[in-house]
Order: structure tokens, then sequence, then C-alpha cells
């Protein structure tokens, strides 16, 4: 088996991070945490936790820095993460949460942050085409669309739009991304983290393009345990 990874996905919303981190999963082997998913289960569940992160996502708005770490410092400490590592998809956003998973996960750290280029106006047309499948979770879009019109290939489960893209909480997000989460960009590179990879192309290219980003570093690394 491929030795697992520690790796983080940043790039703006549509940029395809969430189709790639379950390509890269499958790929590596490890867990793919993404903490939209997290935020997006416990408001089914209807949670008091739930009904109150549920509002901060229909407006498009950040969840507070504490209450993230909190999250993902749970998920991290899970036997799984802890065997093989993992990919996070959406976390962190902002410097503070970038500086809570240094302190978390010292001594080791991350492997490899990777920024998914691509330019705002392809992100806004990915966005008003994406479609989710309501059951499994499957993205569809621009790049690859569903065989069978609104039926996830997958599972066969209806395919519907996010709640949270909205003209308004797209332009939000898009927002909040350029102010709170780019500067992790000069922050990850500073530290020697970061590669910048082409996210534009078919699916299958933009992860042959990551794997080899991602490859490149580990035969840098000493040890990347397993
Ligand atoms: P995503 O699926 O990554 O686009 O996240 C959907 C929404 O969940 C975001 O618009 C935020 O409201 C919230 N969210 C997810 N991850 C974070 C995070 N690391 N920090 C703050 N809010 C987050």
């Amino acid at each position: 088996m491929v030795p697992g990874v520690r790796l983080v996905l940043l790039g703006k919303q549509g940029a395809g991070k969430g189709t790639q981190c379950v390509r890269l999963s499958r790929h590596y082997v490890v867990p793919h945490i993404s903490t939209g998913d997290m935020l997006r289960s416990a408001a089914r569940s209807g949670t008091d936790f739930g009904r109150q992160v549920a509002e901060y996502m229909r407006l498009g708005e950040l969840v507070p820095d504490e209450v993230m770490i909190q999250v993902v410092e749970h998920r991290l400490d899970q036997h799984d993460t802890k065997n093989r590592g993992f990919i996070l998809d959406g976390f962190p956003r902002t410097v503070h949460q970038a500086e809570a998973l240094e302190n978390l996960l010292n001594p080791r750290g991350l492997d490899l942050v990777l920024d998914l280029e691509v330019p705002t106006e392809v992100v806004l047309e990915r966005l008003a085409s994406r479609r989710v499948c309501s059951v499994c979770g499957s993205i569809f879009g621009i790049d690859n669309p569903p065989r069978r019109g609104a039926i996830c290939d997958n599972c066969g489960g209806e395919l519907v739009q996010r709640e949270d893209d909205t003209e308004d909480s797209i332009r939000r997000r898009l927002e909040l991304y350029a102010s709170s989460t780019e500067p992790l960009i000069s922050w990850y590179l500073d530290r020697r983290k970061l590669a910048a990879v082409d996210g534009l192309g078919v699916p299958e290219r933009v992860t042959s393009r990551l794997i080899r980003a991602i490859d490149n570093r580990r035969h840098q690394l000493p040890d990347v345990g397993d």
C-alpha cells in the first residue's frame, strides 16, 4: 500500500477541491476530511451545534475559528488519521486556523499544502453549474457532467444545487477567500510547504498533476512514515 500523507488542499470555492480530494484520498488511502461536509452533516442532523453553524453557512460567512479548531482537533485525534494521515479540504481557512493546525500536528507537521489554481471567472462558471448528489455527496459540473440528467452516476441519487451556491453567498465566500484564506499561500510558502498546481482541465489531468507534486515532495522527505 502507498504510504500515508498529511496534506492540505487550498483553492477558491469551485476550484475542484472536493472532487480532487476524493480522488487523492483513494490514491493514497487516507481519509478525506472536508470541514464543509462535516458542518453540512451536523446541520442536517438538527443538533444545537448544527443549527448554529447552518446560519453561517447559508450566508457564506466563516464559522468562528475556535469552533472550527475544536472540530478538526477532534477529527485528527481519530485512529484512521493517526495511522495513515489525511487530506484536509476547507481547513485551514485563516492564518489563526493554520497556526492552530501547526500546533496540533507538532512535531511532524504537514507534508505539503497544494494550492489548486483556477481563475475567478472559471470558478464562477463552475459554481453556477455545480450539482451535488443528495445521497452520496458526489460532485458534478461543467467539467464532469452527470450521464443521466439530474441523477447521480455513482448511486442513482437526486442531484441538487448546494444551498449556499446562491449569487450573494458565492460573492461573500469569494471575498472571504481573498481576505482571509489567500494570505495562507504566502504563509505556507514562507514555511516551504506550498506547491501550486494548475486546476484547469478535466479532473483526471488535474489529479495527475497533484499526484506528481505530492510524490515529488515525498521523495524529498527524509522519512514519510506509513
Ligand atoms: P465548503 O464546503 O468548504 O465550501 O464550506 C462550506 C461552509 O462551511 C463555508 O462557507 C463556511 O461557512 C463553513 N466552513 C467550512 N470550513 C470552514 C473553516 N475552516 N472555517 C470557517 N468556516 C468554515
